[in-house]
């Protein structure tokens, strides 16, 4: 098979690896960067370029598009997706799994386990938004954060309430969450593929942070989960429609909850934790489902 991913940096982990995957499996797999393409939306005849290149004849696309690429790096999935390639992940899902309200929106009207979360506009409200989360310490978390970045916790209520109040000065979004202080600043992310959990680690934050994000300094191991952890992963992956995503769960006292659905999962740490090649399922999996017009929106979003 032929094999398109969208990816700005050729040399990620994730990347080589997939690549690498893909070519053991007797696969062609060519990387571009989304940013360098460009479309012609010409009516009936969709074409997508890279310089004089014209990229086509690929049997499936595997989109790595990073969150400050999203609206292009997803105009040019829509683009293959139209042509009929088949996506491992559709750029509808994408979407709404990068808006961090709409998802908990969504997961919550599939009855699947949450961390109380609030939301507001008004700063008025900023008493009741913090009781309403159950009262501090409570998580404050940007709308457009990710790898941890804009997770603050507000250990008191005045802490808390002046750190509402300077997002929403700063006119930024924010939800506020119940603090699951006994997650013990652990993590668990199951990588789901296929509709099937295939890997599992804990993160644990760096000493003194109550963020466990690899990125943050966090350290990963292998860990077994419960089969409610599992089946709230794995709903959690359809309701965002995501055929390859990272759950992040935290062990609450009410049962595993869920934090985010991530689209474009980092692979190294799951690998290194677990010893397993997920890159090969991703891969497994485009060979089971890839299939011409087989997308189920066609860039339809
Ligand atoms: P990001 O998308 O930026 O990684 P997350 O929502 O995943 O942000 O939060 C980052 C980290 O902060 C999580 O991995 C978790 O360890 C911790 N965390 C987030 N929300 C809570 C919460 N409600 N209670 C306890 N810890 C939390």
């Amino acid at each position: 098979m032929k094999i398109l991913m969208l990816a700005r940096n050729q040399n990620l982990y994730s990347h080589k690896r997939l690549k690498e995957a893909a070519e053991e499996r007797g696969h062609e797999l060519n990387m571009y960067d989304p940013l360098k393409c460009y479309m012609d939306i010409a009516s009936h005849r969709p074409k997508l370029f890279f310089g004089s290149t014209e990229i086509k004849g690929y049997d499936a696309v595997i989109p790595r598009i990073g969150a400050s690429v999203t609206f292009y790096g997803l105009a040019v999935l829509r683009q293959l997706e139209t042509m009929g390639m088949f996506p491992v992940n559709e750029s509808v899902a994408i979407e709404r799994s990068r808006d961090k309200l709409r998802s908990m929106q969504l997961l919550a009207r599939d009855g699947i386990g949450l961390p109380v979360t609030v939301f507001a506009h008004d700063t008025k409200m900023t008493e009741e938004v913090i009781q309403r989360a159950g009262g501090a310490p409570v998580v404050i978390k940007l709308l457009e954060g990710t790898q941890g970045v804009g997770v603050v916790l507000g250990e008191t209520h005045k802490a808390a309430k002046s750190v509402i109040e300077a997002f929403r000065g700063a006119n930024v979004n924010i939800l506020v969450q119940e603090f699951i202080r006994e997650a013990g600043a652990t993590d668990i992310r199951a990588l789901v593929v296929g509709g099937k959990v295939v890997a599992t680690m804990q993160r644990t934050g760096a000493e003194g942070d109550f963020r466990s994000n690899l990125h943050r300094g966090g350290s990963a191991c292998k860990i077994r989960i419960t089969p409610e952890e599992r089946s709230t992963a794995i709903r959690a992956a359809k309701t965002m429609g995501l055929n390859v995503c990272g759950v992040d769960m935290l062990r609450s006292n009410h049962g595993p909850v869920v934090m985010e659905v991530n689209s474009s999962p980092g692979l190294e740490g799951v690998e290194t934790a677990t010893g397993i090649d997920v890159a090969s399922k991703i891969i497994e999996l485009i060979e089971k489902k890839a299939e011409y017009g087989k997308t189920k929106t066609k860039g339809k979003g």
